[in-house]
């Protein structure tokens, strides 16, 4: 039998209406006013979204159906077999898929994985009374890698990148040390471009003592093809919101799993899932570092991942496959509108594109003009290494009508810039909502009922 947690009933029964504060409305308005909410918002179901980086990819409904099936499981109940044995069959399928040996599911997002892997990395070296105080991460990595390793207590020191979009290896020797405890890195980068030399990258950091760090957020490109312990990484973490069906943005909830190799399993956050006849949560791990968060992890999100990988099977390899041919039809279509900063001659899941040569037009112009075409834009000034960044991902599940579609609208924004360049500065003209100041928006959001009803 399952357990509940008690609480008194006598506290809710003397609760009256009156004494909680809850908006009067009649159904009808509230189911009227979330539509109309989602009809102002842009999604990967209503059309493109080519946010690089981001793999805004379709998520099969059916995911989210057999998601639904666990909605009746408190994080309380004291056993929930089915639970755990989904969790412990996810655990195996992501240990397989990057080539690593041991998973915790519980670290919430991409960011929180690579916060939990430094604490395991801290501990590791205290552990061996190393003192090691400073994490490598390239110059084109995404904002929470250096972020995490501050978070975590460590330096960080930059490594260049080359002229051709890679990390430069007398840049990374140079600065490899016995001060050095992690070496961070995406591959393929952020850039779309899959790092050559990475066997011998992650070999020269073991020769250092140094760990090294997969981040697994361009997973898309290489799911089922390669696996980030055979390029010789430590530890690992994947974006399930990202590569793995579960719909996203505006904040959540996500899941970035870790994985790690058995020196490490350790160190893992606790509770981790044992079996013995039967699982069962174990917070008897003396050398964990702890808890990173409540229950057991956002169980909606691992199970849509685990729905997505079984579906998939052994062709889960197609949708790197096609990520990455969309990816390179696409590029070969709008590579002679753009300034192309790295001139490779293929790319992975996605590529960057440099608009400096619409100059004093700006990426954010391109951007906001494209919204008025009906899709949504790439993603802008990221990676910060390349001037006036368009970063474009069309993920696998888009059609080669979709991509023409795309092309088409690039064509008509040049074209708007050759005839009226007002139409640009001054874009979006077709969205419910006009250009805003971005940091104060972000800053100070003020949502009002007059946006929402302004069609
Ligand atoms: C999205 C992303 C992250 C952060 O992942 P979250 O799940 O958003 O925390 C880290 N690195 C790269 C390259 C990313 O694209």
């Amino acid at each position: 039998m399952t357990n509940y947690i008690e609480f008194s009933k006598e506290d809710v029964c003397s609760l009256e209406r009156k004494d909680i504060d809850i908006p009067d409305f009649s159904e009808l308005e509230v189911v009227r006013y979330f539509t109309n909410l989602s009809r102002i918002n842009w999604a990967v179901d209503v059309g493109f979204y080519p946010l690089g980086s981001c793999t805004m990819k379709y998520n099969p409904k059916i995911n989210d159906f057999i998601a639904n099936k666990f909605n009746d499981f408190h994080p309380y109940l004291d056993d929930a077999q089915p639970i755990l044995e989904l969790l412990k069959k996810l655990e195996h399928s992501i240990a397989y898929l990057v080539g690593l040996d041991a998973v915790s599911l519980l670290p919430a997002a991409g960011a929180q994985g690579e916060y939990t892997a430094l604490l395991i990395a801290k501990k590791y070296f205290n552990t061996k009374s190393e003192l090691r105080d400073t994490v490598l991460i390239p110059d084109s990595a995404h904002g929470t890698n250096p972020a995490s390793a501050s978070m975590a207590g460590f330096n960080v020191i930059t490594i260049k990148s080359n002229n051709q979009g890679q990390i430069d290896i007398d840049d990374l020797k140079n600065k490899l040390g016995s001060h050095v405890a992690v070496f961070m890195i995406t591959n393929p980068n952020t850039l779309g471009i899959y790092e050559k030399n990475i066997e011998d990258i992650t070999r020269l950091c073991r020769d250092y003592g140094v760990l090294t760090y997969y981040d697994g957020a361009n997973f898309n490109a290489i799911i089922g093809k390669l696996r980030p312990g055979d390029m010789g990484f430590d530890m690992v973490h994947l974006n399930l919101h990202k590569t793995f069906s579960t719909p996203h943005g505006s904040g959540g909830p996500g899941a970035g799993p870790i994985a790690v190799r058995e020196f490490l399993k350790r160190f893992l956050p606790v509770p981790v899932i044992s079996y013995n006849g039967k699982y069962r949560l174990d917070f008897d791990l003396p050398d964990s570092i702890g808890m990173i968060r409540d229950f057991w992890g956002n169980i909606g999100v691992l199970v849509r991942a685990l729905a997505y990988i079984l579906s998939y099977g052994k062709d889960i390899r197609k949708v790197s496959e096609f990520a990455v041919l969309n990816a390179n039809y696409l590029r070969k279509r709008l590579k002679d509108y753009f300034v192309d900063p790295y001139d490779q001659e293929f790319c992975a899941h996605e590529f960057v594109l440099s608009a400096s040569n619409y100059k004093p037009i700006k990426a954010m112009d391109i951007a906001k003009r494209m919204l008025d075409y009906n899709v949504h834009s790439p993603t802008t000034y990221f990676p910060l290494i390349v001037e006036e960044a368009l970063m474009i991902e069309p993920t696998e599940t888009e059609t080669i009508h979709t991509l023409d579609h795309f092309v088409e609208v690039v064509k008509s924004v040049v074209n708007d810039i050759n005839t009226d360049p007002s139409l640009l500065t001054e874009a979006p003209f077709n969205t419910p909502v006009g250009r805003v100041n971005d940091a104060l928006a972000s800053r100070e959001p003020k949502p009002t009922k007059k946006s929402l009803n302004k069609e």
